[in-house]
This record gives structure tokens, sequence and C-alpha cells, in this order.
């Protein structure tokens, strides 16, 4: 089944409710980057949750970018999820692998490290996109973004993210965001249930394992107080927006003296997209077409 992602409310439009399935997309990305088990369920689990941070903007072309600096091994990670539906991403060391947790889980923590920077940047597809940085809480990535909503976008908010790796690859991966919005925000009899039931949850994956859809999930933690799903299911996917003349674009940037260079000892160009490691060839004639293109913006600049 394709990856889905469904939005609900409750209680009379003060809680909102995301949920999605990404076992597809967090499985495309590991085969892309030939990620390992532990580099598989940090870079699905930020890809995941960029999905729903993203679900709540407005402008169809607004995307939010999640960017992870720690101290671990696994150097750090960055994703790119839109509004659209489509999300990408990638980790700097893809072939780092830890050993389990002490609850036996793959370590993310430890591989992200716990000293470091969360940057969230959001563009809403107009101006200038705004970002904000917090420091680490864990390097678990659920935690650390929890932490960012709570400070930064002031939204008490609840995430969980789930990423399962089995030797044949992912097996189950998805989130979900809960959120109190301010109109039910000062509902303290409220906001104990919810705290209790999120408590509960001892995770997704588990749910999600256990063949549990998204609305049956849902049910389970608001279906008492007036949850609202609404109508129709979005479908995500792992989309690079790279092509080749992008690539040919940012060959351009290195210079006339670097693209000679080229032309001259590598006989050509590979340029390899960051996001989703597609490798783009450029030959002799390609570069020597961006050399004169370059030429000519300088002649125009000099006069
Ligand atoms: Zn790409």
């Amino acid at each position: 089944m394709a990856d889905q992602l469904i939005r609900a409310t409750a209680a009379d439009g003060g809680i909102r409710v995301v949920g999605v399935t990404t076992t597809r997309l967090v499985d495309i990305a590991r085969q892309r980057h030939g990620l390992s088990y532990v580099a598989t369920a940090a870079l699905g689990r930020a890809m995941t949750a960029g999905l729903l941070l993203v679900s709540s903007m407005k402008k169809p072309e607004s995307r939010v970018n999640i960017r992870i600096k720690g101290n671990g091994p696994l150097g750090g990670l960055m994703i790119d999820a839109g509004l659209d539906g489509t999300v990408r991403g990638y980790v700097e060391q893809p072939h780092v692998e830890l050993p389990p947790n002490a609850d036996g889980k793959l370590d993310v923590g430890g591989a992200i490290g716990q000293d470091g920077y969360l940057y969230v940047i959001r563009d809403v597809g107009h101006g200038y996109p705004y970002s904000s940085t917090v420091e680490l809480v864990s390097g678990e990535i659920g935690d650390d973004l929890t932490h960012y909503l709570a400070t930064s976008e002031q939204t008490p908010s609840a995430l969980v993210l789930g990423v399962f790796v089995g030797e044949n690859g992912v097996e189950i991966a998805g989130g979900l965001l809960l959120q109190v919005l301010p109109k039910a925000a000062r509902d303290d009899l409220l906001i104990t249930v919810l705290e209790e039931r999120l408590a509960a949850l001892t995770g997704f994956t588990p749910l999600l394992q256990a063949g549990k859809s998204l609305p049956q999930i849902f049910d389970q933690l608001v279906g008492d107080i007036g949850l609202e799903i609404l109508p129709g299911s979005q479908i995500v996917q792992f989309s690079c927006r790279c092509n080749r003349d992008r690539m040919l674009g940012a060959l351009k940037l290195l210079g006339i003296d670097e693209l000679k260079d080229m032309i001259e000892v590598d006989k050509g160009a590979e340029a390899i997209c960051h996001f989703c490691n597609q490798a783009y060839q450029a030959d002799c004639q390609q570069l020597q077409g961006l050399i004169e293109k370059l030429e000519l913006e300088q002649a125009k600049s000099a006069n």
C-alpha cells in the first residue's frame, strides 16, 4: 500500500492530529543512499517528522527543512519535505552502524549525539524562509522536535516517530503529531487526559505492526473527545527535485579554471545529488558550453 498522510481534529478543533505511514519512502531512501540500520532509522524519523510538520502549512508550495548537526558518528542529516507530499534527505555518514541501545532499539540518539543543534526552516513559498534553532535534547529526533515545537513555536505537541528496520529493509515506518491549539491550551483536564493516553502509547511501530490503520490509532487516542477525521488521504513519497539543468548550474559555480581542468584532466565531470544520490554526467562538450556561458557573462559585466 502507498504511504499516506491523514489529518483529523478533536475537541471542537482544539486538537490537531496528523498521522503518516512512511514505510515505502524510508526504504527507498535506504536503498538510494545505502543506509545502515541506524542511519535508516535516523533519516526515516526525520523524513517522517518533516511530512508531519509541513502538513499544517497553508500555501501549496510550502516546505520544511530539518537539519540536525550532532556530535555523534552519523555527522548530521538534512531533510526537505513539501506540503505536496514529497520528501527527500540524506545523512552525512550513511554507513555508520552502532550496537543497539539499552532498550534493544536502534541507537539513533548515540548516532546523532546529544550535543548539537536542530534547525527547522519553514519556507512558506514566498519571501524569506524563517528558521529557528534549538539545542539537541537526546538526539533521538522525536524528543528534539517536540522540544523545538514547545519552545520555538509555543505549541504543546506530542510527536511519535517510528522506523522498524528488518533484514530485508524497512518493515514499518510512520509517525503521529498531536497538537493542542490555543483554543484548547487552557483546558487542564483535556491536557491531563491527553498526557495519560500518550504515555500509554508505547510506540508507533508496534501499533502499525499489529495491523492498526491510522484512523484506528486516532480513535484509540481521541475517539471519545470529538474525533473528526478529515476526508481524503494524501499520498506521500520520496521524490527529489534535482535535474540535469540544476546540476549543470551547480558545476558552473566552480568557475572557468576548474571547468577547464575537468575537461583536460578528467575528460568530463560527474555531479552527484546529495539528496537522492543520483549521478549526473557532463561530457567535455557540455563543460565547454558552461565555460562559454561564463565567458559571455564576464564580457557582459566588463562592459
Ligand atoms: Zn536529487
